[in-house]
């Protein structure tokens, strides 16, 4: 190949740069709402199309760009937000490189109308690719819109890679949700498909919190606040009890910029330690205001992670501040912060009852060197919670993978509390309790769906949750598909829903945690129906989690249901739920 070296013309470099900082809609959405917020606006609108495929439009009453710089401001590396490098360590504003525009216009049509306050008309400009097509005055009030239409239209290969609407439009309600916490005194709407999502109205964070994300969250929000010459810490922790399997309300922003730190995350943990069960996640909205020059916000693309100069202090502060407010709002029992949290009783053993010792039946005429009984080779270190041999030969322990199996002919052990370990004429099986039993519910679901008449429970008394806006997208969206498979609840517009019928697959207790699972999760179709894409998603947060000790019906119960099911080998998902260790290979390890 010839080596020559030719420096790329601007439109291409500006496309490949795009791709770092617009992923997708929801990136524009983010861009151009921080570009708003940092031109001093007051209020902000949110309009999009297609879940921001076909139109973004942000509009503003912020400060406004001059006739003479709105090209400008779509040059790479234009920006009116710092002069020099040392500035990168005096920040106030969320934008700072100059290339959201830039990157924008490069891989989309852009129609932007802005008017300042010394001018007495706007300027409307349109570019596509990066080349101004049009310009013009025009009657604006003051301030700034931006429409974005076409994403990606002359990138098809980006455009191709975007996921449904549903998946793209939760993303935006994502970055909105960020925005419109950092800032509740600011107002903000949001309609999307000229259907109106959010009208928030200036507040405080509290009642923030509460419009964006439901009563329920707000009601049980504790209140975090510390000042140290290190940090400042405010917001709030969602007390123990509120919280959930997902992750979806943890929010930490650093001087009011949103902000992903497992390193902070972990602290929030520790806090919480003892206090949480098994697979929950603490929800938190925490503000950690900090010296500009004591953080780097320039080492991500997309600004959402930070370095601090001082990362040992703020993990230490933070964990002491939220035990201090769980202290005192009297969540946890005494307030002790020098206390070993490893000798905690984990919370799910906390409300227990000691119960008799573990009934293990143990075979007196059992003979290791005899040749039939080498079936079970067990390390002696290995923690087997349920053990039941019967005292007859060993031979009977063994059957065949057989739908005509009654759950009490099933004999079976559960193996680190994750595995059921049964053994076949052919040799041992090991089934993951976890994916063995999303099979189950899953086929099951699916044969609800080829029936024409649903089997659903009615409920006594409805069952009554508060929602989010969010969350009442989501059921909007998928009413037909949940009816379908045996749900039935009534969609008012307001922030309570009645269920008044499930599936007779699912317990009413359940069903907070399947709705908490079910809205934080993506639905993502891959050729399939959309019912079965949900009776996936429905599978996984009913399951019987790995880790969950079961007795030894339970055990059976699952293996005969196991059994009956056409696919016995492959989870929904397509993973693995058996292995099998056939007796030829036992006898060579263990010759
Ligand atoms: P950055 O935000 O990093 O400066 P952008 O490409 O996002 O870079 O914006 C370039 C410049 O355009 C900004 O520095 C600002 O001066 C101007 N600008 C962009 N959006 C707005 C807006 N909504 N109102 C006023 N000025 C804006
Ligand atoms: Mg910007």
């Amino acid at each position: 190949m010839p080596e020559i070296i030719t420096l790329l013309p601007d439109h291409v470099a500006n496309q490949i740069a795009a791709g770092e900082v617009i992923q997708r809609p929801s990136s524009i959405v983010k861009e151009l709402m921080e570009n708003a917020i940092d031109a001093g606006a007051t209020s902000i609108d949110l309009i999009i199309k297609d879940a921001g495929k076909t139109l973004v439009q942000v509009i503003d009453n912020g400060n406004g760009i001059s006739h003479d710089e709105l090209s400008l401001a779509f040059q790479r590396h234009a920006t009116s937000k710092i002069k020099s490098a040392e500035d990168l360590f005096r920040l106030k504003t969320k934008g700072f490189r100059g290339e959201a525009l830039a990157s924008i216009s490069a891989i989309s049509h852009v129609q932007t109308v802005s008017r300042t306050v010394k001018d007495s008309t706007a300027k409307s400009i349109k570019i596509a690719g990066n080349k101004v097509e049009s310009e013009e005055f025009k009657v604006a009030p003051l301030g700034t819109s931006f429409s974005v239409k076409n994403l990606f239209y002359n990138i098809p290969a980006r455009r191709n890679f975007l996921k449904s609407d549903s998946v793209e439009l939760r993303h935006i309600i994502e970055e909105f949700n960020r925005l419109a916490i950092a800032h509740p005194d600011l107002n903000f709407s949001f309609v999307s498909n000229a259907k109106e999502i959010f009208d928030l109205k200036k507040t405080n964070l509290r009642k923030r919190i509460s419009t964006t994300f439901g009563i329920k969250v707000s009601n049980s929000l504790v209140p975090v606040q510390e000042d140290t010459p290190v940090a400042k810490i405010s917001g709030f922790v969602i007390n123990p009890s509120g919280s959930r399997k997902s992750r979806g309300q943890q929010f930490f922003f650093v001087n009011n910029r949103f902000i992903k730190s497992p390193f902070l995350n972990h602290s929030v943990n520790s806090a919480f330690e003892g206090l949480i069960s098994f697979g929950y996640h603490p929800g938190y909205f925490i503000f950690l205001d900090v010296d500009p020059d004591k953080i780097d916000v320039n080492i991500h693309p997309t600004k959402t992670e930070i370095k601090f100069e001082d990362e040992q202090s703020i993990y230490a502060i933070l964990r002491s501040t939220i035990k201090h407010s769980l202290g005192i709002f009297q969540v946890l029992p005494t307030l002790d912060f020098d206390r070993d949290s490893s000798m905690d009783t984990p919370y799910s053993y906390k409300e227990k009852k000691p119960s008799s010792p573990p009934l293990v039946s143990i075979d007196s005429s059992f003979n290791p060197f005899k040749e039939s009984s080498g079936i079970y080779s067990l390390e002696s270190n290995q923690k087997i919670n349920q053990i039941e041999f019967e005292s007859e030969s060993i031979q009977n322990v063994i059957h065949d993978l057989n739908a005509d199996l009654s759950p009490k002919q099933i004999k079976v052990f559960q193996l680190f509390n994750k595995y059921l370990i049964t053994a076949l004429s052919s040799g041992l099986m090991i089934i993951n309790q976890n994916r063995a039993h999303q099979r189950v519910l899953y086929e099951q679901l699916l044969s609800t769906l080829s029936l024409q008449k649903t089997p659903s429970q009615n409920l006594l008394f409805p069952f009554k949750t508060s929602i989010s806006p969010t969350e009442l997208i989501y059921l909007k969206d998928n009413k037909t598909e949940l009816e379908a498979l045996g749900f039935e609840f009534h969609l008012d517009g307001s922030e309570v829903i009645n269920f008044t019928a499930i599936p007779v697959l699912f317990k009413e207790k359940q069903l907070d945690q399947l709705f908490d699972k079910l809205f934080s999760s993506e639905i993502e179709f891959n050729g399939f129906s959309k019912g079965d894409a949900i009776s996936k998603q429905l599978c996984k947060a009913m399951a019987i989690p790995n880790g969950k000790i079961l007795n030894i019906e339970e055990q059976q119960e699952l293996l005969a249901s196991l059994f009956t099911c056409k696919e016995k080998t492959l989870s929904p998902f397509n993973r693995p739920i058996l292995v099998n260790l056939d007796a030829i290979e036992i006898d060579k390890k263990i010759n």
